[in-house]
This record gives structure tokens, sequence and C-alpha cells, in this order.
């Protein structure tokens, strides 16, 4: 049978934008429903992404770290790894955090029904529940937060499990002798860097020129080369036509320049993209519209074309980054508070928990230059950082993007271990409209990377203490 309820705020979805939403409108008084169809709360993000990527990733660094050691005299036994620890390790951590989502929404009188959510109209959402049930809730606002999922083109089908998405690459079902990824992204480097230093030999294939297409080629380099050593094979400029499964592996068929043409592997993983989640929604019943790539359309208040439905996160728009879906969430619900809000942000991080890290801020040089500002690029190269020389980390690079005129700090990118924590201090940079001199008098805690930062800002206009 079918109940109709009321709310006042409707979210549908429970991920980094999701919940952050359902739990600001609660602590804001509004009496709130969250629709979530997910093994657990906690979206992508907390289930199938971050979360347990970085906690691999965390044991991938450990476990090259006790490698490196031997250059400086220090030599452990290989690794021996029990992988089911080890993915027991990933599936707590994702239990613990998703666990602890489920508490705050009880706390905060936050409920959540379990089901898929569609819009019948305007003001009402379906919900239909797994055991077959529907539910329709009337709302005075809703928040639309369903997400994104893996790109995969039809060409390659996911029928053999050994031809995976990021999801079937984060079961760690085993450590495949050789693994294919296909996409030089960001998820396909951080599986592939967790998968080598399990074991894995890694070849990685990407369409464009170079790894990671998007960010600053100086952040790029020290990757490339790291990685080089590290995966069986970096193949640029090069497409898998074909993925055949054989009881031997899965034949790739590769067209590129120099490369191979037939390879077998025992698992590929397909990282080329994800797509919003836009499908069943309902959205014919709404006035709702998508954009050409397929995300709803929305303005700087996060309002779609209906005044009182949201859009928030990966469904509403590039970067598809869990912390820019939380930061759209408080737009959004400020907005249907009445308090002044809006999506201004001018820095938003983005990081790749690589070995090195990379991350970046604000404006790249390139984008600089095809916005035609008037910049000064300043780079800190770290084989001049104290710090980094302690950690054998020489191969680091800070680079300042600043308004040539005024010093303003535009842009900030980091490569280099801890770059995802650095960036931070660009992000207060860049949003607060520092200028160099407010970087490179501010007392940076000696030694640290952070005095990368401060340093690459005192190279504005001048000279850097450690670098001639
Ligand atoms: P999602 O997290 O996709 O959540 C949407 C939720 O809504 C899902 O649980 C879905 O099942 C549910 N849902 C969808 N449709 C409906 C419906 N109609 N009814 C009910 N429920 C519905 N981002 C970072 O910022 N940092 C990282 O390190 C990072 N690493 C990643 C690693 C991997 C392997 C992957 C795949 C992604 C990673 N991301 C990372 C991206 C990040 O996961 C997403 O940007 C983020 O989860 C988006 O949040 P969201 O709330 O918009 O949607």
């Amino acid at each position: 049978g079918s109940a109709t309820r009321e709310t006042d705020i409707v979210v549908i979805g429970g991920g980094p934008g999701g919940y952050p939403a359902a739990f600001d409108a609660a602590d804001k008084g509004f009496k709130v429903i969250m629709v979530n169809d997910d093994v657990a709360p906690g979206g992508v993000c907390l289930n199938r992404g971050c979360i347990p990527s970085k906690a691999l990733l965390h044991v991938a660094k450990l476990i090259n770290e006790t490698r490196e050691s031997a250059a400086w005299g220090v030599t452990f036994e290989p690794p021996k790894i029990d992988i089911d620890q080890l993915r027991e390790f990933k599936n707590k951590v994702v239990t613990q955090l998703t666990g602890g989502i489920g508490q705050l929404a009880g706390a905060r009188n936050v409920e959540i029904v379990k089901g898929f959510g569609r819009f019948k109209d305007s003001h009402t959402v379906e919900v239909s529940k797994q055991d077959g049930t529907t539910e329709t809730i009337g709302f005075k606002y809703a928040i639309v937060a369903t997400g994104s999922s893996p790109a995969i083109p039809p060409v390659f089908d996911l029928d053999d499990p050994r031809i995976m998405d990021s999801t079937g690459a984060l079961e760690l079902a085993d450590i495949p002798k050789k693994l294919l990824v296909v996409g030089g992204g960001y998820i396909g480097l951080e599986m592939g860097s967790v998968y080598a230093a399990l074991g894995s030999e890694v070849t990685v294939v990407e369409m464009t020129d170079g790894l990671l297409p998007g960010a600053d080629r100086d952040l790029v380099r020290p990757l490339q080369k790291r990685l080089t050593e590290s995966f069986a094979a970096i193949h640029l400029n090069t497409k898998v036509e074909k993925l055949t499964p054989d009881p031997s592996g899965i034949i790739a068929d590769l067209s590129g320049e120099g490369v191979e043409p037939k390879q077998t592997f025992d698992r590929v993983l397909i990282s080329i993209g994800r797509r919003p989640n836009n499908k069943g929604l309902g959205l014919e019943n709404t006035k709702l519209e998508l954009d050409e790539r397929g995300f709803i359309k929305n303005d700087s208040n996060q309002r779609t074309a209906e005044p009182h439905i949201y859009a928030i996160g990966d469904i509403a728009g590039e970067p598809m980054l869990a912390h820019k879906a939380t930061r759209e969430a408080k737009v959004a619900v400020d907005t249907i508070a009445g308090e002044p809000a809006e999506f201004d942000n001018i820095a938003i991080p983005a990081v790749v928990f690589t070995d090195p890290e990379l991350a970046w801020c604000g404006v790249t040089e390139k984008e600089a230059k095809d916005q035609g500002l008037e910049v000064e690029i300043t780079r800190f190269p770290w084989a001049a950082s104290g710090r980094a020389q302690t950690l054998a980390r020489t191969e680091g690079l800070t680079k300042m993007i600043f308004d040539k005129k005024t010093g303003r700090v535009l842009g900030v990118g980091i490569v280099g271990p801890g770059a995802g924590e650095l960036i931070a201090e660009g992000v207060i940079a860049v949003e607060m409209a520092a200028v160099a001199g407010d970087v490179a008098e501010s007392i940076h805690a000696h030694p640290t990377l952070s005095e990368t930062i401060m340093e690459a800002a005192e190279s504005f206009h001048g000279q850097a203490t450690h670098m001639y």
C-alpha cells in the first residue's frame, strides 16, 4: 500500500552532499526525511570511494616506505600480505564511519527512509523500498543529492568479475598478478598504486598525452617519474579497443604507438570517469533540467528550475568531490532557511592521494594563461626544504600563482608527501584574498613542509631565503 506523509525537507541521497544537508536542516529546526537506497549512509565517499581507498593507500605507503628505507641502511623482510585481514581493516573503517553517520542522524531526529526516491510531482517524492512497498512523502523543499556512478562504455561488459570498476577494485578480491588500469585519472592512479604496493604488475593505459589530464604538468612530473618505477608500464596516447574474457585472463586490444597490441591481464580496472545519477528520478514530473553532460542545472544558491528544489554534490556538476558536495549542502540549507548564502568559493581543493600526493586550488597556470591574467608564478623546489631532506623526499614542488600587480594569491599547487594536508593553507590564502606578504610574513613552524609555501610566497618579487 502507499502511505502519504508530510515533511519540511526531503533529501534524496545520503552521501557527503545529502547527509550534511539533512543534518544542517535538522539543526535549524526543520523536519527532515533523508531518502537513501544505499547499503549504508555516507554515499560513494564513505562506502566505496574516498574512505576505503585512503585506508588502502595508507597501507600502500607504509609498504613502500619499508622498501625505501633500505637506501639509508634499514631493511625489513618483504611484506607478507594477509588479504583477508587487510580487507577487514578497510571494511571496519567504513562501517565505523557509516555507523557514525547513522547515529548522528538519529541524535538529530533525521529520519532515514531506505529506498529509491523519485519525483511524482513537484511536491511529492515516491520511495520504492526493497520489500516492494512504496511510500509517498510530501515536501515543502527537496534537496537532490543522488551523486554519480562509474562510467562504463558499453563495449566493456562488467559481467566478467575480472573486469572491475572502482567499486570492484576496492573489494580487494585478490591481488592480481597483472592488472590493467584503463584511464590515468586520479581514481585509476590511486587504485593502481594500491595494487602495485601489494605486488601486482600494474599497466596504466591513458588516451590523452599525460596522466591526470587537467592537472598542472609541473605537479604531475614527479608523480609520473615515481609511478614509472612502481608500475610495470604507463601507455599514454593509447586506447583500449576491446576486452575479451578468456580462461587465461582478460585479453586487451590496445592501440598506441609502440604498444604491444594484444596483452593479457588477470584483472582490469576501468576508471575513465563518472556519470551523474539522473536516471529514474522522475525529473520529467518536475521542471528540473539537465545540462548537456547530465548534471541538474542549478544556480549559485543550488536552486534548480523549481525554486523550492535544490541540487547539490556530484549530480549538480563538476568538480565531483566530496567537500564540494558538503559546501553546497550548507549553501542550499542556508538558502532554504532564508539566510544569506551563495556558492561563491574560488578555491575548491583537488587532491590526488598517490605517493607523492598532488594538491591544488584556485587558478592553475593554464587557467591563468587561458584567462589572460597577468600573473607571476613562483616555484619552491623541495630539494631546498630541510624537512623534505629529512624525509628523503626532495622531488616535491610548491608552486604559487600571484596577481602580478597586487601580489594577491590566485592559486597554489603542491606535489609531494602530505600535499593534501598542506593545500588547506592555499585555500585560506586564496579565499581570504591574501597577498604574497601575508603568507611570507606569517611564521611557519620549522622544520615543516609548510615552510615551502612561505618560501614560494617570499619568491614573489623577491628572493626566498633557501633559494638563489
Ligand atoms: P554520492 O556520494 O554518490 O551519494 C549519493 C547517494 O545517494 C548514494 O548512496 C546513492 O546510492 C544514493 N542515491 C542515488 N540516487 C538515489 C535515489 N533516487 N533515491 C535514494 N538514494 C539515491 N572525493 C573526494 O573529495 N576525495 C576523495 O579522496 C575521493 N576519492 C574517491 C575515490 C573513489 C574510488 C571514488 C569512486 C570517488 C572518490 N571521490 C572522492 C568522489 C566522491 O566520492 C564524490 O564526489 C562524493 O561521494 C559525492 O557525494 P554526493 O553526496 O554528491 O553523492
